[in-house]
């Protein structure tokens, strides 16, 4: 039983591709047993190392525009190409049982995310140590084609353009110094007096006795 009840939040963890963010998000999910990841829908072709319903939920267009004009995301975007969204209804089961749910989207999704629920929201940006050091991670993953690594290096600087919307940035030159960032982060937002529902109630009963 915690000491003070607490609001779920809203994780986001936004950057241009190749910026580390999945290597982050997926450390996150392991370390921490009481995040619950949103996994997105995506009409983007399934890559040989990813796995329905674990990195994404692969979907046809037409099945996409469908939930959406259902109102079944939570947002939407189009991102190199592609479309992707935010499921609603597993967020909203997590957040009402006080549970953190983090997000790996892009800044489209954040800033509707942002619209709605501002003060649930901590949003973070990673960036990359420099271009040539993105170019260099997004070749080394190889499992893109010539032609898709070469959009997604030209998108990264619109990406990188919005980083004003964030409330945190991390520049990810050392995996585990950027991982420990996260977690202060997480940690320090735990302890927001906003998120603390509970402390009315806590302080009330501290100074009765
Ligand atoms: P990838 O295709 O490399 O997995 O992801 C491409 C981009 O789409 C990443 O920046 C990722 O954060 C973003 N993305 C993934 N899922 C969603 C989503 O549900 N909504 C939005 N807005 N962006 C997403």
């Amino acid at each position: 039983m915690p000491a003070m009840e607490r609001r779920g939040m809203m994780l986001i963890l936004s950057s241009p591709s190749g910026a580390g963010k999945s290597t982050l998000t997926r450390q996150l999910v392991a370390d921490q047993s009481d995040i619950s990841l949103s996994i997105s829908v995506t009409t983007r072709p399934k890559r040989p190392s990813e796995i329905e319903g674990k990195h994404y939920h692969f979907m046809s267009v037409a099945a996409f525009k469908a939930m959406r004009d259902r109102n079944e995301l939570l947002e939407s975007a189009e991102v190199h190409g592609n479309f992707y969204g935010t499921p609603r209804r597993a967020v909203e089961t997590a957040l009402a049982a006080g549970r953190d749910v983090l997000f790996d989207i892009d800044w489209q999704g954040t800033r509707q995310i942002m619209a709605r629920m501002r003060r649930d929201v901590v949003a973070v940006f990673i960036l990359p140590p420099s271009m040539a050091e993105l170019q260099h991670r997004l070749e080394r993953r190889a499992e893109d084609n010539a032609e898709t690594i070469a959009r997604r290096l030209g998108n990264a600087r619109d990406e990188i353009a919005q980083w004003g919307l964030y409330d945190y940035l991390i520049v990810n030159d050392d995996l585990e110094a950027a991982f420990y960032s996260v977690k202060a982060i997480l940690a320090a937002e735990r302890l927001k007096r906003d998120r603390l529902v509970g402390a009315p109630g806590f302080v009330d009963r501290l100074l009765k006795i």
